[in-house]
């Protein structure tokens, strides 16, 4: 059986056709730039293909509540095209009746994690991607998180030792919330360099870094108790993190819980499996989630 996948992002659109086990079968990558430019294009590569269902993993913030009047929106993105957008009205008036589910791009990746990657088998456990910016997914009893809207994992706010590290933070609402303290671009900032990656595994950089992820990962803990943290993204490939993040969070939690999830701490905080296909195998799995989900 074949699926269509929609990887909508900021910079760019990903198309996929695969199965039902995330395998990609045909691609097409699109520039976001106007509505109307991108998504003639999509429209017009999905034509080409037959499929069953489609998913969307869109870029957020998004109205997914299929009860509301906005449901299919994206809603308040700085990319003033596709603010109050329709993005599924526009597809489902354009193609041939399927269903269709959508939702963030990190909750479409926790989904990918949950069928083909380290969420298999677990039903409450937390995906979080460290990247451009920092977003997440929150999988309850077998089901994703929603609440209104959907959960927004990277806008917490933490504690910051403003002596040591007085940076005031990126991001435009917040300031100093994890994804202003932590993201890719908060690293170059910070430390002034072009790339997170020119900075050496040994440079303090980094013990900042476990420290914030490390704070969220214990808040995340406390507010979810999930059985797993699945942690992907792009500042996630520097291999020294993960270690430090883990025994911070340990350390942090200060032996208040007192189960698995933190004795066996390196079992519970893991890096995702799906890496950089985490995008396309996420539009895949709602996708697939389309199938067996009534509206
Ligand atoms: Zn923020």
């Amino acid at each position: 059986m074949k699926l269509a996948g929609i990887e909508a992002g900021g910079t760019k659109f990903i198309i996929v056709i695969g199965d039902d086990q995330g395998k990609v079968l045909a691609r097409s990558q699109i520039p976001t730039t106007t509505t109307t430019e991108t998504m003639t294009q999509v429209i017009d590569f999905l034509k080409k293909h037959e499929f069953s269902a489609l998913g969307v993993a869109c870029f957020g913030p998004i109205d997914p509540n299929p009860h509301s009047p906005t449901y299919g929106y994206i809603t308040s993105t700085p990319k003033t095209s596709w603010r109050h957008y329709d993005i599924v009205g526009t597809l489902t008036r354009a193609l041939p009746p399927v269903p269709v589910f959508f939702d963030t791009d990190v909750n479409g990746a926790a989904l990918g994690e949950y069928y083909w990657g380290n969420g298999k088998n677990i039903n409450n456990f937390i995906y979080l991607t460290v990247g451009t910016g920092i977003g997440g997914g929150v999988m309850i009893d077998g089901k994703l998180l929603h609440g209104t809207m959907h959960p927004e994992l990277g806008h917490i706010l933490i504690p910051q030792d403003l002596i040591n590290d007085p940076f005031p933070g990126i991001c435009p609402y917040h300031g100093n919330c994890l994804e202003g303290l932590a993201s890719g671009p908060a690293i170059k900032s910070r430390w002034d360099v072009e790339s997170a990656l020119d900075l050496h595994a040994s440079h303090p950089a980094w013990d900042f870094e476990a420290d914030y992820l490390a704070k969220a990962m214990t808040n995340y803990i406390l507010c979810f108790s999930p059985e797993r943290i699945i942690l992907g993204g792009g500042v996630m490939q520097q291999q020294q993190l993960l270690p430090l993040i883990q025994a911070k969070t340990k350390q942090l939690l200060a032996g208040y819980i007192e189960n698995q999830t933190i004795t066996s701490i390196e079992k519970t905080i893991v890096l995702a499996a799906l890496g950089q296909e985490a995008g396309n195998m996420g539009a895949l799995a709602l996708a697939r989630l389309a199938l067996t989900t009534t509206l």
